[in-house]
């Protein structure tokens, strides 16, 4: 198996530095998913790890959330011999929504999948709307786990790589206070703020 860890770190979908998450908290990592996303022959190897990490499962189906999701669900089924769904926002509320016509039939054995694992906000949506079809959840895998550990789920979850990613308040944060340039992030070119 290759070292998805370093193929994240070698690609440049994982950098360690200074940076402000979505949330408004500073991290000394961050993980710029479409690195792995936008570059299929790098995504398939990834995916077919997570495959093979579930592959004596019996799953029936793959299910992964919006936007990502869809790529890695796509790619995992496509080495089990399955089929792949995506659960879309709610657009008049809150959780996940099935559209496009997608089902699931009671009892379907299913595999949920995502990038990186960092609250499980939509992976806990996703399992709402699972559920609500009585299917099986069988596992959860995700790329990769910066959750520290934080996040439990009922059912199997394996990760292919974890990191230890550090968040502070911008104010509590011992990267400002060192003066360390804050890297923008999703931009090119490393910034400072
Ligand atoms: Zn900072």
């Amino acid at each position: 198996m290759p070292n998805v860890l370093e193929l994240f770190k070698s690609s440049g979908a994982l950098l360690e530095g200074h940076f402000k998450l979505t949330s408004g908290k500073h991290s000394d990592v961050y993980y710029e998913k479409f690195t792995i996303l936008k570059q299929p022959r790098i995504c398939e190897q990834v995916c077919v790890e997570m495959a093979k990490l579930f592959e004596n499962d019996k799953v029936e189906l793959v299910v992964g959330p919006t936007t990502g999701g869809i790529i890695i669900a796509y790619e995992v089924a496509k080495y089990l011999g399955l089929n792949s769904i995506y659960a879309e926002a709610d657009p008049g509320g809150k959780g996940r929504v099935f559209k496009r016509g997608f089902h699931i039939d009671e009892g379907t054995r299913v595999l949920i999948v995502d990038d990186v694992l960092t609250t499980g906000g939509s992976i806990f949506e996703v399992i709402e709307l699972v559920k609500s079809y009585k299917a099986e959840i069988v596992g959860i895998g995700e790329f990769l786990d910066r959750s520290g550990g934080k996040v439990k789920f009922d059912y199997p979850f394996k990760a292919l790589a974890t990191v230890d990613a550090n968040a502070w308040e911008p104010e509590n944060c011992p990267l400002c206070k060192k003066d360390i340039p804050i890297t923008q992030r999703g931009s090119r070119k490393f910034q400072t703020a």
